[in-house]
């Protein structure tokens, strides 16, 4: 029988295992057309929380009492599909379980990348479209600016290091205590600041920064935030990806320095990832490209077992990873 996570009541500030449970769940019959498969790696992601509310966003909350959905790799392990066979690994949406009978046209195959089958969950999947296009394209970003990005240790945010990195700019990451700000400064960033060792973020991004930013890569709202409001040069760009601060917090974020954007003229523009859908190709180009001269460093943070899920996602809000968090079924 296959097992998936299902979501049973709606959390109030931070999840709880309560909140969940791992259940015999009946796979729809296989039709025409569909594929089922066998997941070996789930993800877990910071926007899942969002979905675990009941309210109106860029994508539905998960349905009370249904198995829950996310990204997720697999091996066709039967098909009722043209141009899918046993034995072909694809990545999909139907996450959260062991196994998941689904439409073809819900599936991708694995694109020949040479790397293993879970990098299409990190760098080169969704959080790596989410680091490419949200520092190139929405910051702009270009050699010779100088770079902040926070949460830099994890899937997002190690990728927008070494890809700045690559294309000759110079980076500051933040992180949450010494080994992974270490693991940060390994993937090549020119600084780092350990926002839990104490003291105003704002003083130890100034002096990490002496020169100023002109780019803010964003995954935590609040206090980084504002102390990236604090440290931009005049006409910085801001990429807004994520604010995992405030995803379990009722409190408000309070700011500062938001004052800066009229007197230094900022640009903040916020995005998501699948706004740029149409540009895969071009994202697999130049990442498989950087990924083959080597320039592209994984890390993953992986919980062995289906009933490991939701204590890998709960360690996303408390600085359970470096690098990707995965499960493996
Ligand atoms: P990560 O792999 O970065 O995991 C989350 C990390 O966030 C933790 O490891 C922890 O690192 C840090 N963190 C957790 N709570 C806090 C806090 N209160 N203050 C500061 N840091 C905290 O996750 P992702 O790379 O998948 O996602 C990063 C961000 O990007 C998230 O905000 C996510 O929502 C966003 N995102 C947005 C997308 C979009 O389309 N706009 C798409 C994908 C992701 P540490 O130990 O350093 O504190």
């Amino acid at each position: 029988m296959a097992r998936a996570w299902h979501l049973m009541s709606r959390p109030s500030g931070m999840p709880t295992p309560d909140n969940f449970a791992l259940d015999d769940y009946a796979p729809p019959a296989l039709g025409d057309g569909m594929i089922r498969v066998r997941n070996a790696w789930l993800s877990v992601d910071p926007y899942m929380r969002g979905r675990m509310n009941d309210v109106k966003s860029y994508v539905p909350p998960f349905a009370l009492g249904e198995p829950m959905q996310g990204g997720a790799v697999g091996e066709v392990i039967e098909s009722r599909a043209e141009g899918f066979a046993e034995g072909d690994k694809v990545l999909h949406m139907a996450g959260w379980r062991d196994e998941a009978v689904i439409a073809a046209g819900e599936a991708q195959k694995l694109p020949a990348l040479g790397v293993p089958d879970q990098a299409f969950l990190g760098y080169l999947g969704m959080p790596g479209m989410t680091a490419y296009f949200g520092l190139l394209a929405v910051a702009g970003a270009k050699a010779g600016d100088t770079v902040f990005v926070s949460a830099a240790a994890g899937a997002v945010g190690s990728t927008v290091v070494q890809i700045a990195k690559a294309k000759g700019m110079t980076v500051i990451g933040s992180a949450g205590g010494a080994d992974k700000c270490g693991w940060v400064a390994a993937l090549g960033a020119d600084a780092t600041v350990d926002y839990k060792s104490g003291g105003p973020l704002v003083r130890k991004l100034t002096e990490a920064a002496p020169q100023g930013i002109d780019v803010y890569f964003d995954n935590v709202g609040g206090e980084h935030l504002d102390a990236a409001f604090a440290a931009a040069n005049p006409n910085a760009r801001f990429a807004m990806c994520g604010m995992i601060e405030g995803y379990n917090s009722g409190e408000p974020m309070a700011f500062r320095y938001i004052m800066s954007i009229i007197a230094k003229r900022l640009m903040l523009k916020g995005f998501i990832v699948t706004d740029f859908m149409s540009r895969m190709a071009e994202f697999y180009a130049d990442m498989g490209a950087m990924a083959a001269a080597g320039k592209l460093r994984s890390e993953e943070t992986v919980h062995d077992g289906l009933d490991r899920q939701v204590d890998a996602f709960l360690g996303l809000f408390s600085g359970g990873n470096t690098g990707k968090m995965l499960v493996h079924v």
